[in-house]
């Protein structure tokens, strides 16, 4: 009898050993999270800072735009392995097609609760087909507002605490630290840009709409009227005719677009050029900051303080 005792308590331990191996493994119980773009993979990899077996995927690299990507076979699988998938929503994320059907992950839709703005007016009267390019009455680009991103990680911890609850503390404990740091760094480019005497500039698409409102700086225009497709002769013509009219004296190009239709302008009109980053920056914590103290200092370099 005893020796069956024992028999059974070795099974047990065995067995009870065998389940904590489980545990422990750490590949089975990663809760996986994947982001859109850099700037959601940033602010999640924040809020998620120091929780316990999870594992965060981006899709859409910094060097592509959302505007002209196209989903990869490895993203893919991500989708379908995901427990939490983070959108901006507002239409950005139409590259994923029906891909999300199916899936078992958490959608979580940052843009909930951000006060949005439509799209631009066509700065030419007959530029329809702008119009009739945009995916959606709204401007996606929200996070470029400091103020917007504090909702968005404000959504991303609600979901992340209801969906992963073993980390519900580190993620609101996080919540706080980085809706500081977004306050912080909203009063920093405030007050570093109000100290430049910016002149008319031009941008390369219309994606600094909430990055303008919030910082009280104006584009005159910008230089692709559908983007991603080289602007029309006639367009052209028409923004030559907005760089003398306006005295513009920068342009801006970005890093996910070739170069050559700013710096042709640049050459022809005596144009000072620089780079706005508007949505790629770094898969890393830090990309967002990065993103906005980047923006911040092709300002400076371009424009002189007062
Ligand atoms: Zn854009």
């Amino acid at each position: 009898m005893k020796k069956l005792i024992l028999l059974i308590v070795i099974a047990l331990f065995a067995f009870s050993a065998c389940d904590s191996g489980i545990d422990e493994n750490p590949a089975a119980e990663k809760f996986k999270i994947l982001t859109s773009i850099p700037v959601l993979y940033s602010l999640t990899a924040n809020i998620a800072d120091g929780a316990q077996n999870v594992e965060i995927q981006n899709i859409v690299p910094p060097n592509a735009s959302f505007h002209t990507f196209s989903l990869t076979p490895e993203a893919a699988k991500n989708i379908a392995e995901a427990d939490l998938i983070v959108l901006n929503g507002l239409g950005l994320e139409e590259f994923l097609g029906k891909s999300l059907e199916g899936s078992k992950a958490l959608i979580v839709d940052t843009g909930k609760n951000v006060e949005l703005l439509e799209f631009s007016e066509p700065l030419f009267e007959d530029a329809e087909a702008e119009e009739e390019e945009h995916v959606g009455k709204y401007d996606p680009h929200i996070w470029l507002s400091p103020k917007n991103a504090k909702i968005q990680v404000q959504n991303i911890a609600d979901a992340l605490i209801v969906a992963d609850s073993k980390n519900a503390l580190i993620y609101a404990a996080n919540l706080k630290i980085l809706s500081a740091q977004l306050d912080l760094l909203d009063s920093e480019i405030s007050s570093e840009l109000s100290e430049l005497d910016i002149k008319p500039y031009l941008v390369f698409h219309d994606a600094y709409q909430y990055f303008e409102k919030n910082f009280g700086v104006q584009s005159v225009g910008f230089l692709e009227e559908n983007v991603g497709n080289e602007p029309s002769a006639k367009y052209l013509a028409q923004l030559v005719e907005v760089i003398e009219k306006e005295k513009v004296e920068v342009i801006f190009a970005e890093p996910q677009f070739s170069p050559k239709l700013a710096q042709t302008l640049s050459q022809d009109y005596g144009l000072k050029i620089e780079t706005l980053n508007p949505d790629g920056g770094e898969v890393s914590k830090d990309g967002y900051f990065k993103l906005m103290r980047g923006n911040l200092d092709a300002f400076e370099k371009i424009f002189n303080v007062k």
